[in-house]
């Protein structure tokens, strides 16, 4: 934070910045996630599909509501960036600051991933997560982030000059083109702020500026979902790696990234209902 010497502060200064604050979105009329349901059909599910997904490149998946599916590190610490739409209508997507705002920074265990207005519903809820030890680290660092936006060309190209087509930005709107067989130009437009699987980040206490730094991750972990609704996932293997140095070049030691998905047995989610889109409205007007 810079200092403006036209405007020094005033004597009650303190007196301001003390004040305690409040959040933002109290989020205790939230539905709890139905963890115990969610868990037992977790323990009936088989696996139904799996993909590998290498290095520096994205891969798409689809599955029902009612079925999880588990992102993992199969080989070594690796970041993913994750889109999620419904599967049903591409307009509804992942809202990562909205997720922010209601759950925090980062996701673990009982939190949701919440869809775009004007739908704003429950699209996945995380039901488990092998870094959930990690909480907070002596730099405020967390896991699986939902600060970031993703990398990509444009803030490369920017920062750096050059360019560099295989940030996630670009994975995601390959790997969605080949998916939907549209052209790379009508589908970019739908790529959105992601879910950062993995990556460990926070913001620095002296400058507020975003940080990252190496990710707990190691072979084995994961993080896995339950789907709310029918979804398309589409998943990056940034080029960041670990993200402990840097990410939109080859300079990172990459992995490759794993999805599977698993479908409970019949039965199993008997009283629980896929969400419906939210219900204001929409008059925008107060009379
Ligand atoms: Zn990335």
């Amino acid at each position: 934070m810079s200092q403006d010497v036209m405007h020094p502060p005033p004597e009650d200064a303190e007196a301001r910045r003390a004040i305690e604050p409040v959040i933002c979105y109290p989020n205790q009329t939230l539905r709890a996630a139905p963890l115990d349901l969610y868990r037992a059909a977790r323990a009936s599910a088989q696996e139904t599909g799996r993909l590998r997904i290498p290095a520096r490149e994205a891969g798409c998946f689809t599955l029902s509501a009612g079925s999880f599916f588990r992102i993992s590190c199969p080989e070594g610490s690796q970041v993913g960036d994750l889109n999620l739409f419904s599967a049903r209508n591409l307009d509804e997507h992942f809202f990562s600051g909205k997720t922010r705002a209601l759950h925090g920074s980062h996701v673990s265990v009982g939190d949701r991933l919440w869809s775009c207005l004007p739908y704003l519903r429950p699209m996945a809820t995380v039901v488990d997560d092998s870094l959930a030890w990690y909480g907070v680290d002596t730099h405020g660092g967390r896991v699986h982030d939902v600060i970031g936006t993703r990398c990509d060309p444009y803030t490369h190209h920017l920062l750096q000059g050059v360019d560099y087509h295989q940030t996630c930005h670009s994975n995601l709107t390959r790997a969605l083109a080949t998916h939907l067989g549209k052209p790379l130009a009508e589908v970019e437009g739908l790529v959105h702020d992601v879910l950062n699987v993995f990556m460990c980040t926070g913001f620095t206490q002296d400058t507020g500026q975003y940080f990252m730094k190496a990710s707990p991750a190691r072979q084995g972990d994961y993080i896995e979902f339950f789907a709310e609704i029918d979804l398309l996932g589409v998943l990056s293997v940034c080029p960041g790696g670990d993200c402990g140095q840097e990410h939109s070049s080859d300079a990172a030691t990459c992995w490759p990234l794993e999805v599977s998905i698993h479908a409970p047995a019949a039965g199993m989610l008997d009283g629980w209902y896929s969400p419906a889109p939210n219900r204001y409205a929409r008059r925008h007007a107060p009379s």
